[in-house]
């Protein structure tokens, strides 16, 4: 073994520490929010930002009240460009995932909202007993998305964000997977392969929508899903750690509440 090995051997490992991730992206955009606490008294007769949404995302409900599905929003930013109060901005928030729909979906009051704190569920509970310690094992099925999921899952086993490292890892067959990670809306063509590759798991099992087509289907229908998912990602496509972390959070190795950490984001920008 030669020197350049052992200094190799001997210094600090690289790879990402995901007990110290940062939930805002720097190069790029996230998912948008009021950051002008009075929403515009002009709202209700403006609706540019809901008209623009190509995923329908948001829903002017009042001058005053604003809601962002965040699960189906794909973080193009033309929401927050259009706005002419300024009152939308990108947040560069992309940790975008929870254990319930609903609880990517915030109205917004005067631009604030009251973060909810949602039970784990039954299902999620019994994944964690499984999973919290040996870790997980998952079979991915691509449904009809346009392989930007894929990329970015191959990309989290690489040196850097190292998945396997993180006790995530990828089977070949379902039989042998604790949970199926599925990408994009689920055409009529994958709904029966999905459920087939649901059906020969054991239990416990977990189900996960990774990607804002696989939790709301984007712009497209979303297809028929074997069972109510049990982690829902956002983003199009979810970053390699936001997935990582995202799995760790479903498998109860790490704590974490989308709400309330993009109130803090927000809280920031306005200071
Ligand atoms: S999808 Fe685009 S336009 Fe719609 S809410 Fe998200 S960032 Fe805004
Ligand atoms: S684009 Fe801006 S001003 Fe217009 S409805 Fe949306 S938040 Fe209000």
């Amino acid at each position: 073994m030669g020197f350049v090995e052992i200094k190799k051997i001997l210094s600090k490992h690289q790879s990402m520490d995901f007990e110290k991730v940062s939930f805002v992206n720097p190069n790029a955009r996230g998912i948008p929010a009021p950051i002008n606490e009075s929403l515009s008294g002009k709202c209700e007769t403006c609706k540019k930002c809901s008209t623009i949404c190509p995923t329908k995302s948001i829903e002017v409900l009042s001058n005053k009240e604003i809601q962002f599905d965040y699960g189906s929003c794909i973080q193009c930013g033309m929401c927050s460009d259009i706005c002419p109060e300024n009152i939308l901005q990108d947040t560069g928030f992309v940790y975008v995932f929870t254990l319930i729909r609903q609880d990517l979906k915030i109205n917004f009051t005067s631009g604030n909202f009251v973060p909810v704190e949602s039970e784990i569920p039954e299902n999620v509970k019994k994944f964690q007993k499984l999973t919290s310690k040996k870790g997980m094992k998952y079979r991915e099925v691509a449904a009809a998305g346009n392989n930007s999921v894929e990329c970015e899952l191959n990309a989290s086993f690489n040196n850097f964000f190292d998945s396997e490292g993180n006790q995530v890892v990828s089977v070949a067959s379902p039989k042998h997977a604790d949970a199926i990670v599925y990408s994009g809306p689920v055409s009529k063509n994958m709904e029966g392969p999905l459920q087939t590759a649901w059906d020969c798991m054991p239990e416990p099992k977990a189900l996960i929508a990774n990607g804002s087509e696989a939790t709301s289907g984007g712009i497209y229908p979303l297809g028929k899903l074997p069972s109510e998912p049990d982690l829902f990602i956002g983003g199009d496509p979810p970053r390699p750690d936001v997935m990582i972390s995202a799995f760790r959070y479903l498998m109860g190795k790490w704590n974490f509440s989308f709400q309330n950490e993009l109130l803090k984001r927000i809280k920031d920008i306005r200071k």
